[in-house]
C-alpha cells in the first residue's frame, strides 16, 4: 500500500490508476471544483488530495462541524466494489455488497475507485464526522445513517 498525506487524512492505495479512477469518477460540483482550483495540482496525487481535502471541508461545512481539528481516520481507495466487499468479510466477517463503507473498528473509509461518486464520498465522510464530533461516545447505527443521508443531500445544497 502507498500512502498519501492529506491535511485531514491519509489516503492508502496500491496502484495509481485507482486514484486516477477515484478522480475521474468523482465528479465535483462547481463550488467545490472552485475550491480544489486554487490548490496547486500537477499529479494525479494532487488531485486525489485535493478533492478528498475539500469534499471532507465541506462535508464539515455543511454539518456546521468546521474547523474540527481532531481527526483521525483514514481512506483507503480499492479497485472495485468486489475489493470493498471483500475487505467487509475480512473486517466482520459478513456478506456484503457495498460501493463503501466506514469501518469504526479500523478508523477507515473504503471506496471502490470504480464507484466513487460525490454523493458516496459525502455519505461516508458524513459517518467520519458523525463518529469524530461524538467522541468518545458513538452515536447509534440510526442517528449515524439520519447524518451520513443528510450530508449526502446537504452537500448539493
Ligand atoms: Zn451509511
Amino acid at each position: 500500500m502507498n500512502i498519501l498525506n492529506t491535511q485531514h487524512t491519509k489516503i492508502h492505495f496500491n496502484d495509481r490508476k485507482d486514484l486516477k479512477t477515484f478522480n475521474r469518477k468523482c465528479y465535483v460540483r462547481r463550488d467545490i471544483k472552485n475550491e480544489i482550483r486554487k490548490r496547486k495540482i500537477d499529479t494525479i496525487e494532487d488531485m486525489a488530495i485535493a478533492k478528498v481535502d475539500v469534499i471532507f471541508e465541506k462535508v464539515m461545512k455543511v454539518l456546521d462541524t468546521y474547523p474540527f481539528h481532531n481527526l483521525d481516520f483514514n481512506v483507503t481507495i480499492l479497485p472495485d466494489d468486489e475489493d470493498v466487499s471483500r475487505k467487509f468479510m475480512e473486517i466482520y466477517g459478513k456478506k456484503v455488497d457495498y460501493i463503501a463503507f466506514y469501518s469504526r473498528r479500523n478508523k477507515m473509509v473504503y471506496f471502490s475507485a470504480r464507484h466513487a461518486k460525490l454523493r458516496v464520498v459525502a455519505h461516508e465522510f458524513g459517518h467520519v464526522v458523525a463518529e469524530l464530533w461524538f467522541s468518545p461516545t458513538s452515536p447509534s447505527r440510526t442517528v449515524h445513517e439520519i447524518i451520513a443521508q443528510a450530508t449526502e443531500k446537504l452537500i448539493y445544497d
